[in-house]
């Protein structure tokens, strides 16, 4: 059985399934009959011995791991896990109100969670993430599904999914994953980023396949064409293998013209940049000789723990890319969490529309002291290589102001107890919402440079979610009005002596390329494995000729006009 997506990081995968269960899926039905009360009771009791299990031997394994000291916070999880309070709650949901066993622990956990939070307390306050966890585990085993981590798995596999949150990314071995399959998801979802980094093979946006496979199947993933092949027959895995081959034999030779410059056939240079997560993508980004890391996404940093990161641990992380890019350009982009990345151990109040609430800018200036440690850790890094800082989601001036100042302020701070910093940090910002793009010239006095996030850009100028399935046809980067964005922000920026950089995943789009070079575009950062195929259409393409080009597709009303322009452009050139 076949099945189409869309192709979110390339490349061919043949292996057995291992299906990721969904963690915050709800149970059907809502409520339950009065005779299965009893049922949903004993599952919990079963569910809390087997926690309580578990967290036996985790603390057991703790002690010879870390130490006794340090392993008593297990204890302390037993403690709460059996508390009476808990009991309580989760009985008389189910009982009283006909709640199922597990919505009632997730409400249960919610609800004390949330109390604790409210706290003005700091000690219970960082008791948040613990009490999350532990309604995790209980809910695991009420569920009777093993932790989504993998653990438990002995050999490399094909993760399916019907999403893969930025979280449960960040619990996943990525060793042992050989591709990835969602049935939701866009190309600029996180799991899409994320493989594309790490060179994942990934279709996404499959539609149901969860109830279509199980976990001893073998599928067959061509994630250049975006086709995932259930129990493949021996003619389909023939056609695969010949694909499959036809594509590294392509691959290499793009390697080839990799070595070359980003060069224009009348001699244009592009800067082409890499976009990484964490200090494991620099090795992507070298290999794939990128001029410099034209986006740093930090906030991995922060969902890869339990709390905050301290200073000195984020030192230590910009210092290891600044270092390994050996004095390339690495622009650091201050905390970008909120949207669909939330930080468990925050205190994020439930949002209707989250892409349009805390996130970005919004909580740096609400949280200025997990600002300033960043930046003084950035700050301090930039001693180590050529640090720039950037910041994301502005739409105000204020904004720039007030976070300029705590930069400025933590510079002189590090100054003065004499710690070396670099004085030329520059600090720019990006252009991914509509205020930004109506504001450029004022912005542009305030900002060393632009970088446009056409990922979000594209969501708030055509009000379209970037992850959502059911409006995927309206969420399009070639659309007249974010070209045109494109083109006032690249002319506000050099007009005020400035430059700019494309850092969303339309800089990786063979597609739009000849636009962006037309419009005079002077970075792109990509992920690191479109550097080749982007640098030889680059290198196929006149400057001269892609001005004009790019300024005839601003001027056209529709983005199918577009689309058909550039692809009567590339298929006349040979160039796809
Ligand atoms: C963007 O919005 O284009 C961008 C690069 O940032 P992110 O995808 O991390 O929101
Ligand atoms: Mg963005």
């Amino acid at each position: 059985m076949q099945l189409k997506g869309l192709p979110a990081s390339p490349g061919f995968s043949h292996g057995k399934v291992f299906i990721l269960s969904n963690t915050d899926e709800c149970s059907k039905p809502l409520a339950i009959d009065q005779a299965d009360t009893e049922n949903h009771i004993s599952k919990f009791y079963t569910a809390r011995d087997q926690t309580k299990a578990d967290l036996k031997e985790t603390y057991r394994l703790a002690c010879s791991k870390i130490g006794e000291a340090e392993a008593e916070l297990f204890e302390g999880y037993i403690d709460i896990l059996m508390d009476d309070e808990i009991e309580e709650g989760v009985i008389e949901r189910i009982q009283e109100k006909l709640i199922p066993v597990d919505t009632a622990v997730r409400e249960v956990f919610k609800s004390i969670a949330d109390e604790m939070g409210e706290l003005d307390n700091e000690y219970f306050k960082e008791r948040v993430s613990d009490m999350n966890d532990i309604g995790r585990q209980l809910l695991d085993n009420v569920l009777d599904r093993k932790s989504s981590s993998l653990d438990s798995l002995k050999e490399p596999v094909i993760l399916v999914a019907r999403d893969i949150t930025p979280s449960e990314m960040i619990r996943i071995d990525l060793s042992k994953v050989l591709a990835f399959v969602t049935e939701e998801g866009g190309m600029t979802s996180h799991v899409s980023i994320i493989a594309r980094g790490r060179e994942i093979p990934a279709v996404v946006a499959t539609g149901p396949i969860i109830d279509k496979v199980s976990p001893a199947d073998s599928i067959l993933i061509n994630a250049v064409e975006g086709v995932v092949v259930i129990n493949p027959s021996i003619s389909e895995l023939k056609l695969f293998a010949e694909k499959e081959f036809a594509y590294l034999k392509q691959h290499e030779e793009l390697l080839k013209v990799n070595a070359l410059p980003a060069r224009t056939l009348d001699h244009k240079v592009l800067s082409l940049n890499a976009n990484i997560g964490n200090i494991s993508d620099v090795r992507t980004a070298r290999k794939y000789r990128a001029d410099g890391i034209g986006l740093f996404r930090t906030e991995f940093l922060f969902m890869d723990k339990p709390e905050l990161p301290s200073e000195d641990e984020q030192f230590l992380a910009y210092k290891d890319v600044a270092e390994a890019m050996n004095g390339a350009p690495v622009i650091i982009r201050t905390l970008d969490i909120g949207g669909d990345k939330p930080l468990p151990y925050l205190d994020f109040k439930p949002e209707e529309n989250p892409f349009l609430g805390w996130r970005g800018a919004r909580i740096s200036i609400d949280r200025p002291d997990i600002f300033r440690t960043q930046v003084r850790a950035a700050l301090r890094a930039s001693a180590f290589g050529n640090i720039a800082l950037m910041i994301p989601m502005i739409t105000s001036i204020e904004e720039m102001t007030i976070l300029k100042e705590i930069i400025d302020s933590a510079r002189k701070e590090l100054y003065a107890s004499g710690v070396k910093v670099n004085d030329k940090v520059e600090v720019g910002m990006m252009i991914e919402t509509p205020a930004a793009v109506m504001m450029l010239d004022e912005f542009a006095e305030v900002a060393d440079f632009f970088s446009i996030g056409s990922n979000d850009l594209t969501q708030y100028i055509l009000a379209a979610d970037r992850n959502s399935a059911a409006i995927r046809h309206l969420y399009n980067s070639l659309h007249p009005a974010v070209l045109r964005a494109v083109k006032q922000t690249v002319d506000a920026a050099h007009k005020a002596g400035k430059w700019v950089c494309l850092c969303g995943e339309m800089a990786g789009d063979k597609h739009a390329l000849p636009i962006l070079l037309g419009l005079g575009i002077d970075k792109l950062s990509l992920s690191p494995n479109a550097i080749p195929g982007i640098k030889k259409l680059i290198r196929s393409l006149s400057f001269a000729e892609m001005q004009l080009f790019a300024e005839k597709m601003i001027e056209l009303p529709s983005t199918h006009e577009v689309q058909e322009n550039i692809l009567a452009l590339l298929k006349k050139e040979h160039k796809i």
